[in-house]
């Protein structure tokens, strides 16, 4: 590029822009990827897992708002602080919502359990003894193992757990470890052994399904279906889900475009070198905010109707996209689109190696969460 070039390109596209990335929260799209999968079960109930600050996108927010305009009455967290947050969110609720904690119940948080009405998710006899010894008849749920290997009662403890005089068991869950792939012989093996475990519970409702097997069809419903990623708008299979409406849409603003001759590398280390006299778009997200910089020289960013290409490394602050074969350069202060309704999360995803529910629960702090 000759000096003059350089310097009428300076010229059109000097002024820095500061704001940094964003993301949109459609709640309308939220409520209804509820309502696609509770017309999908006759009988049960369907709840909503808001674990995690709602898989990256505010718990509270997500969780009023499938409470007042789907009226979802079953919420699920992983920490005892989880649900005590979201009960607070939850105070003006009429009928108060249940508010299950997979990792159950410790000693040292029972007055929170008691001062928030949380009902824990027991996973060893131990956390069983500890709870109807503290809250005898009080209601608490149970995970147990089917084939996943994780946290959850051996299916040896059930009898004991059956003869606790002051257990009030009120749901009984396991968890499908194949469910990304419905095909998968474990799920119908997991499925039988739960519907058998159940046996020794008639009193408990049953619960089964995340996402996976929410979608998967009637035999994996039982009583209490509890999705999470769907309700964000991200398919749980290895496959899209079409029928799920996208939910977040991770934008960044176009700080800077340069010029670069052929020849030239971005980034660090230099890894993308141009093969042709290219244009190059700063947008000012990074690993920092949950860009992962795994998916460098894979991902797509959409930009004025087209998507284009990210090279290079991914740094903490900025990534960079090779905007050369757009028709005409995009502006600074244009919107670069990560993933959302133009580019789907389980693809984004996939470009960085990793699955959708890393990226959302991977939104870092300073990324805004706008309601739209
Ligand atoms: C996280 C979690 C879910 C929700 O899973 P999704 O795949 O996001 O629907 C359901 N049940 C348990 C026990 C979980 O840990």
């Amino acid at each position: 590029m000759t000096q003059d070039a350089r310097k009428q390109h300076d010229e059109k596209h000097g002024d820095a822009v500061t704001s940094g990335p964003w993301v949109d929260i459609d709640l309308s799209a939220l409520c209804k990827n509820f309502a696609t999968i509770r017309k999908k079960t006759q009988s049960a109930e369907t709840g909503a897992v808001v674990k995690c600050d709602g898989y990256g996108l505010g718990a509270g927010n997500v969780a009023r708002a499938l409470a007042a305009r789907e009226e979802c009455r079953s919420f699920f967290v992983a920490y005892g602080e989880e649900g005590a947050a979201l009960r607070k969110r939850l105070q003006d609720v009429s009928p108060a919502p249940a508010i299950y904690v997979f990792s159950g119940v410790a000693a040292e948080h029972f007055d929170l359990f008691r001062d928030h009405a949380l009902t824990p998710v027991l996973n060893t006899m131990n956390q069983a003894r500890l709870w109807t010894s503290a809250f005898p008849g009080v209601p608490a749920a149970a995970m147990v193992e089917t084939g996943i290997n994780r946290a959850g009662l051996a299916p040896g403890d059930l009898t004991a757990l059956a003869n606790m005089a002051d257990l009030n068991l009120e749901v009984l869950m396991s968890h499908l470890a194949c469910a990304a792939t419905p095909s998968h012989q474990m799920n119908a093996r997991q499925r039988s052994l739960f519907a058998e475990f159940a046996t020794t519970f008639p009193k408990a409702r049953k619960s089964l399904a995340a996402s996976a097997g929410s979608l998967m069809g009637a035999d994996y419903h039982f009583d209490l279906l509890r999705p999470g990623i769907a309700l964000y708008g991200a398919s749980p299979f290895v496959d899209p889900a079409p029928e799920l409406a996208p939910v977040a849409t991770l934008r960044a603003p176009i700080m800077q475009l340069r010029r670069i001759n052929a020849g030239e590398t971005v980034g660090y280390d230099g890894v993308f070198k141009a093969a042709r006299d290219s244009m190059i778009a700063v947008a000012a997200i990074g690993y920092g905010d949950g860009m992962p910089r795994s998916a460098g020289g894979r991902a797509m960013a959409f930009i004025d109707g087209a998507l284009h290409p990210v090279v290079g490394r991914i740094s903490m602050d900025m990534t960079t996209i090779d905007v050369t074969d757009a028709p005409s350069p995009p502006e600074t202060g244009a919107v670069a689109e990560f993933y959302g309704p133009n580019l789907s999360i389980n693809t984004a995803a996939a470009a960085a190696s990793t699955i959708a529910y890393e990226l959302l629960t991977g939104l870092g702090g300073r990324v805004d969460r706008r309601y739209v």
